[in-house]
């Protein structure tokens, strides 16, 4: 048997199914409505109860005539997948578990903070990069995303949220590894951009990546103010080679030099993620080499206390531990925080959700949020 390259495209399969109205863009909508003789202000009707109005079906779009709503619903549903599962942590951090059409999963997260409300969503069906502290790969790749199921991530987030918020951010920190399905990302996060869409500017958009030096020059070449996050990890490629596989092939300079040239063309700081593992990565002699790859770098490093995955050994070094790596990183100059956990009652570990349900299976259905 051979192993699979983990840095060759994923498939984006056909899928089964009815087309979504979600996932038709702008001009699509507008020609479909021509062809039925409607006036194309209805268009700007449509994509405001996708955007902005919160339909959660086609009927909901009660200024569309009633003979144009069965006409719509006829042919389309409004979204593709469907919301398996739903959870409430006690800070009103929520997850939802979407299954898609062809009756795969992924999470994505919506999380509340003092006037900022953050989506974080997932770009494929598990992942190929094999990092060995997270839940997201542990049974590898299935597939990529298509753009409408991106973005349906969004819209479903945007639902959760109450009278009086917004979605302010995005990070692209749920299942999968973006920069391997950057084209469907990319075209979910336009519409994400577009005025009449959710008119969110990209230096709100935070994508991470494993570190993939060709995908990182093409995010760099299209121009688009992203914010770029690195998940490092480690200081040294014999560390990184066994925390993170897939840098076997890759390696810390070339994706150093990757993320150097995003910033010379973006002028956007480069954030580098270290999940801090205890006793493996979080040792001073750990923050000294970091400091040294990074002090002379527009950078920013987040440190990351590891959530907790229940089929895995690696742990979370304690609150002095972190604090003394992150005194390290500032005494050398390094711009540094430590993440916020959020949503730490429910399944926080990205990936956990999925993985626990691939094992026990979970009915179909919303069950009810759990505080
Ligand atoms: N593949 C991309 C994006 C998804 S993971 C990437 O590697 O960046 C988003 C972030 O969560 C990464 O920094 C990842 O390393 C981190 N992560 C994964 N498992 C984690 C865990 N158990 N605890 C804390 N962070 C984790």
């Amino acid at each position: 048997m051979t192993t699979p390259d983990p840095l060759a495209d994923a498939p984006l399969p056909i899928l089964p199914g009815r087309e979504s109205l979600c996932g038709l863009s702008d001009d699509q909508v507008t020609d479909w409505l021509a062809r039925r003789d409607q006036p194309s202000y209805r268009g700007q009707q449509v994509r405001q109860w996708i955007f902005a109005r919160g339909a959660e079906s086609i009927s909901d779009m009660t200024d569309l005539p009633s003979e144009l709503r069965e006409q719509l619903a006829n042919e389309f549903d409004l979204f593709t997948g469907q919301v398996v599962q739903h959870q409430v942590a006690g800070d009103r951090t929520e997850k939802l578990l979407v299954e898609l059409v062809d009756g795969k999963q992924v999470e994505c997260v919506l999380m509340r903070e003092p006037r900022r409300w953050t989506a974080c969503i997932s770009t494929q069906v598990g992942c190929a990069m094999g990092c060995v502290f997270c839940a997201s790969g542990l049974l590898g790749l299935d597939r990529n995303l298509s753009r409408t199921e991106i973005l349906e991530q969004v819209l479903r987030l945007t639902r959760r949220l109450e009278p009086g918020e917004r979605l302010t951010n995005i990070v692209v920190m749920g299942i999968g590894e973006p920069l391997a399905n950057l084209t469907q990302l990319l075209e979910a996060l336009e519409e994400v951009h577009a005025e009449d869409g959710l008119g969110l500017s990209p230096r709100r958009i935070t994508i991470s990546t494993v570190g993939l030096p060709k995908g990182i020059r093409q995010l760099a070449e299209i121009g688009r103010p992203y914010n770029l996050a690195v998940s490092l990890h480690a200081p040294n490629d014999e560390l990184r080679n066994r925390l993170v596989p897939v840098n076997e092939q890759i390696g810390i300079d070339a994706i150093l030099e990757a993320a150097d040239e995003f910033f010379e063309r973006t002028g956007r700081r480069v954030t580098y993620e270290y999940v801090l593992l205890s006793e493996t990565n979080d040792q001073p002699r750990h923050a000294r080499q970091l400091a040294a790859l990074l002090s002379n770098r527009k950078a920013h490093v987040n440190l990351i206390p590891m959530n907790n995955v229940d089929v895995l050994r690696w742990t979370c070094p304690g609150e002095p531990q972190t604090q003394r790596f992150a005194t390290i990183l500032e005494e050398a100059g390094v711009a540094t925080t430590v993440r916020k956990r959020k949503g730490a009652d429910i399944d926080a570990a990205c990936g956990q959700l999925r993985l626990t349900n691939l094992k026990n299976g979970v009915p179909k259905g919303t069950q009810p949020g759990v505080r």
